[in-house]
């Protein structure tokens, strides 16, 4: 099964990725999680992408399509992937097309989550909070200003790739202002029907 996760930031693409991913044993692929791990690691991508993920805007497509490419090359991928955060651009979309055409590869599903806006910021500051009192380090670009800009980037970049994969009567949207139980049970009804 190789799925598309959709949703602004702060929407729960990131739990309900890693909640199928176990339940349909196939990876979580989060372009948001391998790019920190870039910057922690210290790689050439990780140079590259850091400035641009502290002010809250996306990295170039091309950078982002080879890591996606060089990912989904791997064994492990082979039966399928959820993707969180990918493809995020028309031309990563594009990209993504070419690349498991070549394989002779589709996407089954495609699934948006619908979070109203005002939620987005009290969802991201209870993350922080959350994330503090367990001990951890928040995230560089949790911040309200930062946020604003990634919504920003959301509502100008990927919104409008909801259109493109709707064109191709692939989207289906769900409500994520549900609990998070209620959306996973949404989201494996879209897959089995
Ligand atoms: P969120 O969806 O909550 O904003 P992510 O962890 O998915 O967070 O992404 C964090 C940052 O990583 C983004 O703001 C962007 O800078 C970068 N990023 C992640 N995925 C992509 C992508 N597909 N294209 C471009 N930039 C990306």
């Amino acid at each position: 099964m190789r799925l598309i996760l959709f949703g602004p930031p702060g929407a729960g693409k990131g739990t309900q990725a890693q909640r199928l991913a176990e339940r349909h044993s196939i990876p979580q692929l989060s372009t948001g999680d391998m790019l920190r791990a870039a910057v922690t690691n210290d790689t050439e991508t990780g140079r590259r992408a850091k400035a641009i993920m502290d002010r809250g805007e996306l990295v170039p497509d091309d950078l982002v399509n080879q890591m996606v490419s060089d990912r989904i090359d791997q064994e492990d991928c082979r039966k399928g992937f959820i993707l969180d955060g990918f493809p995020r651009t028309v031309a990563q979309a594009e990209a993504l097309t070419a690349m498991l055409e070549q394989k002779g590869d589709k996407i089954d599903a495609v699934i948006e989550l619908k979070v109203e806006q005002a939620s987005l910021i009290t969802r991201m500051e209870k993350r922080v909070a959350d994330t503090l009192a367990a001990g951890g380090t928040a995230r560089r670009d949790d911040n309200r200003d930062t946020f604003a800009r990634r919504l920003d980037e959301y509502q100008h970049k990927t919104a409008p790739l909801l259109n493109y994969y709707r064109r191709r009567g692939e989207l289906v949207s769900i409500d994520g202002m549900q609990g998070m139980d209620v959306v996973t049970r949404d989201i494996e009804n879209v897959l089995t029907t």
